[in-house]
């Protein structure tokens, strides 16, 4: 903002010198008698050694600018902490010097916001899309975990903003004032920086928009010669207006900053000329019952323009602002707007979160935030006892249930935290996700349940035809592509649903020796509740429907006969298709199944992969793998319609918690049990259940099960136990 009565401030005044060692120290040491220092001197020799005979694009040592940072942030009542990171911030990135330097010299603290000051440094928007910018803003509230690192970060951008000018490359001057728009102008505007958001905003303005800016500072030139003193003759009457009340105030009188004009202009789709309230007023009182006082002074003199009044004071704004605002026909005739606040809620318009430590009025504030960092941060405020202690304490919690990558192209992608590639392709496009086979995360191939991390550049690869695995169900995290990969399987599930329900009742009618015929099924899918034919195989193929039922309503005048035993080795369902089977408890990779399918795998047998197996439809349980020895499947031989041909898939990875079931009699020794475990575990067995079944002075016979990747796994445990003279015998069970 500008003060009426004063000139702009030109931004690209720079000091003719360099601030000193004891003039740095003394700037702190008005607003914090603690000062530290030995801590400031110190880090200003290190970085002035440090960066040596650089120098910036003007020419100047490149020293003046960890110092001029240094400098704003004393403007802002900073603590030595802060003041010593700004001196040091550049010189990780742009020195010899080491993280591990740093860290011996200075501490973990100072260390720590170093690294945080730099590894920002680091990121950079990559795309110019504004879209991104929301994203980038999260990303860079992320990763300042510290406050602090946020407000060196803003005030080292203000003094690149300052000296923007120097840069000879026009495309890199733009890029940066984009930047600085997009990007952290509304970071200030978040932490509630007034004063340092009009700066960066208008300086920005100026490189991106000289003309126009131009154009508005020559106008509000005019307007106020050819005004006279209209400002003036305001500010005036409010003053008496207000002293007639009993109020004691204090009345300023400002323009809006060019940009936000503009920004108005552009809003509101108007010209200059109808943009009647570029003035504003600001009344500053002692308490906010002076501010209502005020503000009913102000209405009950003036015209108030209706939909113009807020009350920030009772609901602050997210940053903690706190106000009135009302518009009035002022004592010109001029629309004007007028700002109520109390000395201490300037205090914080102005300097944000950076006034919270030195706020130490006792005045009540209502706590109206929706944000929860910014409760937190008041939390802290309110309990702290030192400035120091508010900010050690104050960790952003900003965004921690979001993560933050990067496409190839420098696309930023918000995600929720545990996200994998998986989500990353669905968030990119459900085709992408659809079709992804793989990831490369910062250049390397990945598996694609890893877990990514902010900042990471995630790389997707799809194959033309892929399709979304019902594994990854498991591990994605993001709503899109859970539900993109449930609405492939239910589709696909239905198909093959349908396909299996259709050869189910195929393979019946062969055996009960008619021909089987669609039209039959056609006409009682009604029966059913089957909408259509494709319904009701669907539901046979799901187990919904009792096959024997469906048959039976098709061909009445074949009544089934229960004790009409056929070979169950007759000929198996073949399914075309080479679905996935997945299931809750125990996900691998079956031949012959249905995705989404319930599998189970049968704890009489414990079939293992490299078993022969078969299948059991259950109705409402989906299909229980049975090995093809096991005794239980004599009591399903009357109904072979019920047997799928199932089978392991060749390709299956490494799957976790299929159990195999040992019969084990150990010699009764002291250390019997500890030799039984050993081996298990050194064969990369996990024992996961074990039973004493029986017990003499010379044996136990044990039950123990292990959890293996497959039958060769476990035969491997089997043989290393068997060459053990502690272990009598070692025998699969299958069966009880
Ligand atoms: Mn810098």
């Amino acid at each position: 903002m500008i003060d009426v009565s004063g000139e702009i401030t030109k931004a690209t005044a720079k000091p003719s010198r360099m601030m000193r060692q004891y003039e740095l120290v003394e700037r702190v040491r008005v607003y914090d008698p603690s000062v530290d220092e030995d801590l400031l001197n110190r880090a200003y020799v290190f970085s002035m050694q440090a960066h040596g005979t650089q120098t910036r694009a003007s020419g100047d040592p490149y020293f003046s600018h960890p110092l001029e940072v240094a400098g704003i942030l004393t403007e802002m009542k900073m603590d030595s902490t802060t003041i010593a990171t700004a001196l040091l911030h550049d010189t990780v990135e742009d020195t010899l010097a080491s993280l591990e330097d740093i860290q011996k010299q200075f501490g973990p603290n100072v260390a720590r916001l170093v690294d945080g000051v730099t590894k920002l440094s680091r990121i950079e928007l990559q795309s110019d899309q504004a879209k991104q910018a929301d994203n980038f803003r999260k990303l860079v509230l992320a990763m300042s975990e510290d406050i602090r690192v946020l407000l060196i970060k803003l005030a080292d951008r203000l003094h690149n903003m300052r000296t923007l000018h120097h840069l000879k490359d026009p495309e890199k001057r733009k890029r940066i004032a984009r930047e600085t728009l997009d990007i952290y102008a509304p970071l200030a505007e978040r932490i509630g920086i007034e004063k340092m958001q009009d700066e960066l905003e208008d300086l920005a303005f100026a490189e991106l928009n000289t003309d126009a800016r131009n154009s508005i500072i020559a106008r509000l030139n005019f307007l106020r010669s050819e005004g006279g003193d209209v400002a003036n003759k305001v500010l005036k009457e409010l003053r008496s207006v207000l002293e007639q009340s009993g109020i004691k105030a204090e009345v300023h009188g400002r323009e809006k900053a060019p940009y936000s004009i503009w920004r108005k202009m552009q809003r509101k789709n108007v010209a200059f000329e109808q943009l009647s309230d570029i003035m504003a007023f600001r009344i500053t009182v002692d308490t906010i019952e002076q501010c209502y006082q005020a503000l009913g002074a102000i209405h009950s003199r003036y015209h108030v323009v209706p939909g113009r009044f807020k009350d920030y004071i009772s609901t602050p704004k997210p940053n903690k602002y706190q106000s009135l605002h009302t518009g009035i026909i002022g004592p010109e005739k001029q629309r004007i707007e007028i700002q109520i606040r109390t000395k201490s809620m300037h205090e914080v318009a102005e300097l944000g979160v950076a006034a919270h430590w030195t706020y130490k009025s006792g005045e009540q504030r209502t706590d109206g935030t929706q944000y929860r960092w910014l409760r937190e941060l008041l939390d802290i405020v309110e309990h702290a006892q030192k400035p120091e202690e508010f900010l050690e304490h104050t960790k952003l919690e900003l965004f921690q249930d979001q993560v933050f990558c990067f496409s190839p192209k420098g696309d930023l992608i918000a995600l929720p935290r545990g996200a994998t590639p998986v989500d990353f392709a669905y968030a990119v496009h459900s085709g992408v996700g659809d079709t992804c086979v793989g990831a490369k995360v910062n250049g390397r191939m990945v598996p694609l349940r890893t877990v990514l991390h902010n900042g990471d550049q995630v790389e997707v690869v799809t194959q033309k035809g892929g399709s979304p695995s019902p594994a990854w169900e498991r591990f994605v995290v993001s709503g899109k592509a859970r539900s993109r990969i449930r609405k492939f399987i239910r589709t696909q599930q239905r198909a093959e649903y349908v396909t299996l329900g259709r050869s189910m009742l195929e393979k019946l009618c062969k055996q009960e020796g008619v021909s089987f015929a669609e039209k039959a099924f056609e006409a009682v899918a009604k029966n059913f509740q089957a909408g259509s034919l494709e319904d009701l195989y669907a539901n046979v193929g799901a187990s919904l429907q009792p096959i024997r039922d469906v048959f039976n309503a098709g061909f009445p005048e074949h009544r089934a006969k229960a004790d009409d035993k056929t070979d169950k080795s007759g000929e198996k369902i073949a399914l075309t298709t080479k679905p996935k089977a997945r299931s809750l408890t125990t996900p691998l990779t079956l031949k012959g199944l249905i995705p989404g399918m319930a599998v189970h795998y049968a704890r009489c047998c414990h079939p293992l992969p490299g078993d022969a197996i078969v299948g059991i439809v259950t109705t409402g349980k989906g299909v229980t793998i049975h090995t093809q020895d096991c005794e239980t499947l004599e009591s399903f031989a009357r109904v072979p319609e019920r047997w799928i041909d199932v089978g392991w898939d060749d390709g299956h990875g490494k799957e976790e918690g299929l159990v195999g079931r040992l019969t084990v009699v150990l010699t009764n020794l002291p250390n019997s049990f500890g030799t039984l475990t050993t081996i298990i575990g050194k064969n990369n067995g996990n024992i996961t259940n074990l039973k004493i079944t029986n017990r003499t002075p010379e044996f136990f016979d044990i039950l123990v099960d292990v959890e293996v990747q497959d039958v060769k796994h476990l035969t491997n445990i089997v043989a290393a136990l068997r060459a053990n003279g502690a272990i009598n015998s070692v025998e699969r069970t299958k069966g009880r």
